[in-house]
C-alpha cells in the first residue's frame, strides 16, 4: 500500500503564469506532498505551463471554479493547506469590465476561506498584491515604500477586488481563528506569462516589427521580480510563515516601463521608433514600492535573481517557444470568435 502523503495543498490557479513556478517549486521541494491544482482554465490558464508535472503520480489537475461552491467543499475535504492563486489578474481588464473580477477574486476567495473554515486547515496562503496599498512617490521620488502596515488604498477595480479578498481572509482569521497568511509581491516577468502583461506583450510584439504601445510618459515605476523568486517566497510562507501575518515580496528593482521597454527592444536589437506613446489608463498608479524586510528577516528569503540577465533569458524564452506562444494566440482567436 503507498503510503500517505505527509501533506495535501490546494492550489488554485495552478495553470497560470505565477501558480504554474509555484506548482513546480512545491513539487520539486515537497516530493512527498500531494498537490491538487483547481483551475478554470480562463483565458490565462494554460495545461502546456504544467506539461512537465503533469504525471506526476502526486500532482493532480481538477478543472473548476474556485466560486463552485460544492466543487470546493469536495476539495477542502482532503486539504491541508490552501494556496489561493486564482484570480482575474490584469488592470486593463478590469477597468473594461469589472464584475468578473468582483465575482473572482471577492466571491471566490470568500468561498475558499468558508470551505477552509469547516475543515481543519494547517494553513490558508492568500496570494496578493503590492497593488493593494496603491502608489506611492513617483520616478524622481522614490525614497519611500509601503511596509506591512500601510493602509490599503486599491485605485483601480483589480486592486480594490485583492484588497477585498486580504479583508476577507484577515477577517477569517480574527473571527474564526482560521490560519492564514497574505502575499503581497510586485510586478512579476519571466518564461509562461500570458502575452497581455507589459513584459511578453512587449516581446512579441517586437519581434513581429510592431509598434510597442507605452502608456502616458512610460515613466511610471514598478519594482519587478522574477517569478521563480516570488515562487519560492511563497513556499517560505507556506512552509514557515504566521498565521495572521502579511509578507510583502519584493525585489529591490524599481524601473520605469520606458526603460524596461528600451531594455527589450535593445536585447532584440529592434529601433526605438517602435515605441508608440498611447492614451494613459485611468487612474493609472504612477509607482509602486514595497518594503519586503519582513519576510526577509523572519523567513530567510530574498530575490536572487539578476534582472538584466533574467530579462535576458525571458526574452529568450518567447523567441524560442513558438509553440506556447502560436498554442495562446490560437486559443486567443478562438475565443474571440
Ligand atoms: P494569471 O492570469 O496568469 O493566472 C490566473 C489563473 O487563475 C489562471 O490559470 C486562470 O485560469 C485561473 N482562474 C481564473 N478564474 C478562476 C476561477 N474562477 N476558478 C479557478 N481558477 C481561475 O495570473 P498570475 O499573474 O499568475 O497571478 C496569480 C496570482 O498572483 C493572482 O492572485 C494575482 O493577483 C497575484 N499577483 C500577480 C502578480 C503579477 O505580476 N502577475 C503580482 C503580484 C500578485
Amino acid at each position: 500500500m503507498a503510503s500517505s502523503p505527509s501533506k495535501r495543498v490546494l492550489l488554485t490557479g495552478g495553470a497560470g503564469f505565477i501558480g504554474c513556478w509555484l506548482t513546480r517549486r512545491l513539487l520539486e521541494k515537497h516530493p512527498d506532498w500531494q498537490l491538487t491544482n483547481l483551475d478554470l482554465l480562463a483565458y490565462a490558464g494554460n495545461l502546456e505551463n504544467l506539461r512537465d508535472v503533469a504525471d506526476l503520480p502526486n500532482y493532480k489537475f481538477v478543472q473548476g471554479d474556485i466560486t463552485d461552491a460544492k466543487l470546493v467543499a469536495q476539495l477542502m475535504a482532503d486539504t491541508d493547506i490552501v494556496i489561493n492563486c486564482a484570480a482575474q489578474t490584469h488592470v486593463d481588464r478590469s477597468i473594461s469590465g469589472p464584475t468578473v473580477f468582483v465575482h473572482t477574486n471577492v466571491l471566490g476567495t470568500q468561498i475558499l476561506l468558508e470551505a477552509a473554515r469547516q475543515n481543519t486547515i494547517e494553513k490558508f496562503v492568500q496570494i496578493s498584491t503590492d497593488e493593494v496599498y496603491g502608489s506611492i512617490g513617483d520616478h524622481t521620488n522614490r525614497s519611500e515604500s509601503f511596509n506591512e502596515t500601510s493602509p490599503i488604498r486599491p485605485s483601480s477595480p483589480y486592486s480594490a477586488s485583492k484588497s477585498g479578498a486580504d479583508l476577507l481572509a484577515l477577517g477569517y482569521h480574527h473571527t474564526y481563528g482560521l490560519p492564514v497568511c497574505i502575499t503581497r509581491c510586485s510586478n512579476n516577468y519571466g518564461p509562461n506569462q500570458y502575452p497581455e502583461k507589459l513584459i511578453p506583450l512587449f516581446i512579441l510584439n517586437a519581434l513581429a516589427d510592431k509598434a510597442v504601445p507605452v502608456y502616458g510618459d512610460g515613466l511610471n515605476v514598478r519594482d519587478w521580480i522574477h517569478v521563480a523568486d516570488h515562487a519560492e517566497a511563497v513556499c517560505r510562507v507556506v512552509e514557515d510563515g504566521r498565521p495572521g501575518e502579511v509578507y510583502n515580496i519584493g525585489s529591490n528593482n524599481e524601473r520605469t516601463n520606458l526603460e524596461i521597454t528600451k531594455m527589450i527592444l535593445g536585447i532584440l536589437n529592434k529601433p526605438e521608433s517602435l515605441i508608440e506613446y498611447v492614451t494613459d489608463r485611468p487612474g493609472h498608479d504612477r509607482r509602486y514600492a514595497i518594503d519586503s524586510s519582513k519576510i526577509k528577516k523572519e523567513l530567510n528569503w530574498q530575490a536572487t535573481r539578476n534582472f538584466e540577465n533574467s530579462l535576458k533569458e525571458t526574452v529568450l524564452w518567447y523567441q524560442n517557444n513558438t509553440q506556447w506562444v502560436d498554442g495562446v494566440k490560437q486559443r486567443q482567436s478562438a475565443m474571440a470568435v
